[in-house]
């Protein structure tokens, strides 16, 4: 078990990525404190899904595009499980427009919840770190439109672009608190923010004839790095992004 007695609170883990990282983490042990907004029967099956490992779990509801909510989050999981190690960073959303129908709620939206969300419980977290003098893992889940261009998700883009810089200023500034910042940025997995992408044949196959492994990801195939960049054998891995696409970001052409 690589992260045995390991406190982790997973944000956005009612769903998708997050809920395989959550399920993931419990099997090598880890205690996880589990995050949603709005589906709250998700975040129980996920929270059954982590008990049956024999680690201890807990549901806490939060808007993490709150700054208030992200606080009592990182200190609720604290109080739930003891003294966090691991913050995942995985909420996050998209928005589809042209760049020039972009509203103003759903920019505030995206960033809010993708960037700003982050960054505070980023934040906390490091608070909570200082203030038992421990080191801890961040982990953000970024996406390849980090560094990818994604036509008619310019506020999408824009958060994580500004993600792959955070953990690159982080990791040079909490390095010496011994705290390590890492991105992971997927490419194409199969999970509800993808259902329309999902449900348009043509534009599935399209994709995955870009990418090279000729399938799309599962949140495990995500789930399994973030592990190693939790556990100790990443303990000199610090400001990196590190892709989980298939090799689409090396063979891609939007349609
Ligand atoms: P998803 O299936 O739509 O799940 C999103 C999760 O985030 C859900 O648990 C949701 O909670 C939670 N969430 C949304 N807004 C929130 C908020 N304001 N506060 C707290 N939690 C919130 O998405 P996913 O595909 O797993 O994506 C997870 C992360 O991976 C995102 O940051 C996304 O950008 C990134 N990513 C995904 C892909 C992909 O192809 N799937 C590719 C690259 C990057 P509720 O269930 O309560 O709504």
């Amino acid at each position: 078990m690589r992260l045995k007695g390991k406190n982790a609170l997973v944000t956005g883990s009612s769903r998708g990525i997050g809920r395989g990282i959550a399920i993931r983490f419990a099997q090598e042990g880890a205690n996880v404190a589990i995050n949603y907004v709005g589906s709250a029967r998700a975040a129980e099956e996920t929270l059954a899904a982590v008990t049956a490992h024999g680690v201890r779990g807990v549901i806490l509801p939060a808007d993490v595009g709150s700054v208030d909510d992200v606080r009592r989050l990182v200190d609720e999981a604290s109080a739930a499980l003891g003294p966090l190690d691991i913050l995942v960073n995985n909420a996050g959303i998209e928005k589809h427009a042209p760049f020039w129908d972009v509203s103003e709620q759903d920019y505030d939206k995206v960033i809010d919840i993708n960037l700003k969300g982050a960054f505070f419980a980023t934040q906390a977290m490091v608070r909570h770190l200082r203030s038992g003098g421990r080191p801890g893992r961040i982990i953000n889940i970024s996406s390849v439109h980090e560094d990818l261009p994604f036509p008619n998700f310019a506020a999408y883009c824009a958060s994580k672009g500004a993600l792959r810089m955070l953990t690159r200023n982080l990791a040079v500034e909490l390095g010496p608190l011994g705290i390590a910042v890492n991105n992971i940025a997927p490419g194409a997995i199969e999970t509800p923010i993808n259902t329309a992408l999902l449900n348009d044949p043509r534009k599935l196959g399209a994709l995955l004839n870009q990418i090279p492994l000729s399938r799309l990801g599962q949140p495990e195939d995500v789930a399994g790095l973030a592990v190693f960049l939790a556990g100790d054998e990443a303990a000199y891995v610090t400001g990196s992004t590190f892709v989980v696409d298939g090799g689409l970001s090396v063979n891609y052409q939007e349609q």
